[in-house]
C-alpha cells in the first residue's frame, strides 16, 4: 500500500543553527506513518546529509542542473546531489519558473537528468490566479506534465508530482479540498493514459498547507501528501502537517 509523502521545500531559509533546532525538532517527534523528507538550500545538503543519516527522515535539493556537467557556472549537476545523499529534488517549482524562466522543455530535462541519476524529481504543476481565473486550469497543468510525460516516457512511473497552485503559495490561501481533488483527479489520468503505474505514484498538494488544513486535504481521494513551504520552517507545524498525513 503506497505511504503518503510530507514534503518541506525549505526555499531560500536558514543558517546552521536555525536548521539544526528545526531537524532536531523534527527528528524527535519521529516515528511518521509517511515518508517525510526536506528539501533544503544546496549549502546545507552536507549538513544535512550527517544530521539525517541513518534516520528515517530523506533530504533532496530544490532544484537541479538539466546538464550533465561542463561549463554551466553555478549550477548544480544530479550527480552531485546524488553523491551527497539526495533522494528527491524539486522541479521546476513556480518560483523557478517565474523568476528564472523555466520552461515545460527545461522542466522535463531536468526531471531526465535527476531520475538518471537516481534520484526522484518532485516535478511541480501549477497555475496562477489569471489562468484560473480565465478557466485555464486543466491546460495549464496538462501541459506542464505533458512535456515531462513526454521527455520520460517509460520512466514517467517514477517520478513524484506536486501540484501548487500559484495563487495558494505562500498567501495563506488554500485550494480548497475539492478544488485540489479535481486537479489531482486529472493528472492522475493523464498519468494513467502514460503508465500503468498511476495508482501508486504519488501526486503531492502545495499551497499554503497548515496543520489545521492537511488531513482534509490529504483525506481527498488523489492526494498522496503535501509539499509544504511556511510551515516547513516550524518543527512544530511541520510535524504536525506530518502526522496528519
Ligand atoms: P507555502 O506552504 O508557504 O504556501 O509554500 C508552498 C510551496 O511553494 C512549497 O513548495
Amino acid at each position: 500500500v503506497k505511504r503518503k509523502l510530507v514534503v518541506g521545500n525549505w526555499k531560500m531559509h536558514g543558517s546552521h543553527a536555525a536548521n539544526a533546532e528545526l531537524l532536531q525538532g523534527v527528528l524527535s517527534a519521529q516515528p511518521f506513518g509517511c515518508d517525510v523528507a526536506v528539501c533544503v538550500p544546496f549549502p546545507y545538503l552536507s549538513e544535512v546529509a550527517v544530521t539525517l543519516a541513518k534516520g528515517p527522515l530523506a533530504w533532496g535539493a530544490q532544484d537541479v542542473s538539466a546538464h550533465e556537467q561542463g561549463a554551466y557556472t553555478g549550477e548544480v549537476s544530479a550527480a552531485m546531489l546524488a553523491e551527497f545523499g539526495c533522494r528527491y529534488v524539486l522541479v521546476g517549482h513556480s518560483e523557478r519558473r517565474a523568476y528564472h524562466g523555466e520552461t515545460d522543455q527545461i522542466v522535463a530535462d531536468k526531471a531526465k537528468a535527476a531520475l538518471a541519476r537516481g534520484l526522484t524529481p518532485v516535478v511541480c504543476v501549477g497555475e496562477t490566479l489569471a489562468q484560473r481565473e480565465a478557466g485555464e486550469t486543466a491546460s495549464v497543468v496538462k501541459r506542464q506534465l505533458s512535456a515531462v510525460v513526454h521527455a520520460l516516457t517509460h520512466c514517467i512511473g517514477e517520478i513524484v508530482v506536486a501540484y501548487e497552485p500559484v495563487w495558494a503559495i505562500g498567501t495563506g490561501r488554500t485550494a480548497s479540498p475539492e478544488q485540489a481533488q479535481e486537479v489531482h483527479a486529472l493528472l492522475r489520468a493523464q498519468l494513467a493514459a502514460a503508465t500503468p503505474q498511476a495508482a501508486q505514484m504519488r501526486l503531492l498538494y502545495g499551497g499554503s498547507v497548515k496543520p489545521d488544513n492537511a488531513a482534509i486535504l490529504f483525506g481527498q481521494p488523489d492526494i498522496d501528501g503535501g509539499l509544504i513551504g511556511g510551515a516547513a520552517l516550524k518543527a512544530a507545524d511541520f510535524v504536525a502537517i506530518a502526522r496528519a498525513a
